[in-house]
């Protein structure tokens, strides 16, 4: 059985393409709670992102909003490597159908 991997530092730049996801940038990233964790925030793949450092302090102990910032795309949990190949199947299949 396929389960939703944790969220670790590692997993977590795999998935954001080791890109700041306020700014693009890939140096010095960090790992940034969009919900501060002293605001009630959860360390859950929704609720945290890759930030570099001068993102990441720049925004301290704010919300994106609080901050004036926004996130490039919002953040969820990576999907089963099976149904990410049934997607690209289906697309493909789809392109077949409209090329006829
Ligand atoms: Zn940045």
């Amino acid at each position: 059985m396929w389960k939703i991997p944790p969220v670790s530092r590692k997993n977590l730049l795999r998935r954001d393409a080791h890109q700041c996801q306020y700014c693009g940038n890939g140096k010095h990233l960090t790992i940034d709670h969009i919900i501060p964790r002293s605001k009630g925030g959860k360390h859950s793949w929704n609720n945290v992102v890759i930030a570099c450092a001068v993102y990441n302090s720049r925004k301290g102990n704010k919300t994106p909003q609080e901050a004036g910032m926004t996130l490039e795309s919002k953040p969820k949990a990576p999907i089963q490597p099976t149904v990410a190949f049934a997607e690209q199947f289906w697309q493909q299949q789809n392109l077949n159908i409209n090329q006829e």
